[in-house]
């Protein structure tokens, strides 16, 4: 039997490659997407048909009622416009969720430990370094310690592309032959991407650095 690994996928491109990277490893991919009450809901619809379409096992799980303790962030609160514009600016604080990776990350580790998973695959990348604390390669090492000491199964917290950026990413996924319109990235969960949000805008660069047109519509 093929070995297990959890693998947070968000629907958007960086788990997509994640993911694939996993079957393409020959390993038994068992998918865990979060619904934390964002507004990009699209992303979970695009998580659960990829999923389907692969034969890969899925679980979307509920946790918004978090936001009762963590919101504040425009991307679970409608009170609160989406932030415009560049990942490096300063309005993109908007969008930190207070400690939301480590909770993600906790839940999976748990989850892998209870289907008898080694690792947890995990799509942060340098990309987001700057704007998330709980992207950053010194929070990924420190939960890989904690994970490996937490259970009496060790779980380790693979990031492919902790060193890597989205341009990194989508050269690699393109590499691997993957559909990038089977994803979705823009933060506000309109009919077509909106290419004005930080995610929009880091994918539209990402794409043009590869010299890609993104299969993704945007609105005008
Ligand atoms: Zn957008």
């Amino acid at each position: 039997m093929n070995k297990k690994v959890v693998v947070i996928y968000s629907g958007g491109m960086d788990s997509y490659t994640v993911l694939h990277k996993a079957i393409q490893q020959g390993l038994t991919p068992y998918a865990l997407t979060f619904d934390y009450g964002q507004r990009h809901i699209k992303e979970i619809d695009v998580a659960r048909s990829v999923c389907k379409e692969l034969g890969v096992e899925h679980k979307v799980i509920d946790i918004s009622a978090i936001n009762e303790l963590i919101g504040g962030s425009s991307l679970t609160d409608d009170s609160i416009d989406v932030a415009l514009g560049h990942y490096q600016e300063e309005n993109m604080f908007t969008t930190v969720v207070p400690n939301r990776n480590m909770i993600l990350l906790s839940l999976a580790i748990g989850y892998a430990v209870s289907i008898k998973a080694e690792k947890v695959y995990y799509g942060a990348h340098s990309g987001d370094h700057a704007i998330y604390p709980d992207c950053r390669p010194e929070f990924v090492e420190k939960m890989n310690d904690v994970a490996a000491i937490a259970n009496y199964e060790k779980t380790e917290i693979f990031s492919p592309y902790l060193n890597s950026d989205k341009i990194g990413i989508l050269k690699d996924g393109l590499a691997m032959g993957l559909d990038y319109g089977k994803t979705w990235t823009c933060y506000n969960g309109r009919e077509k991407a909106c290419g004005e949000c930080g995610s929009c805008v880091e994918r539209l660069e990402a794409f043009a650095a590869n010299g890609v047109t993104d299969p993704v519509p945007y609105e005008d």
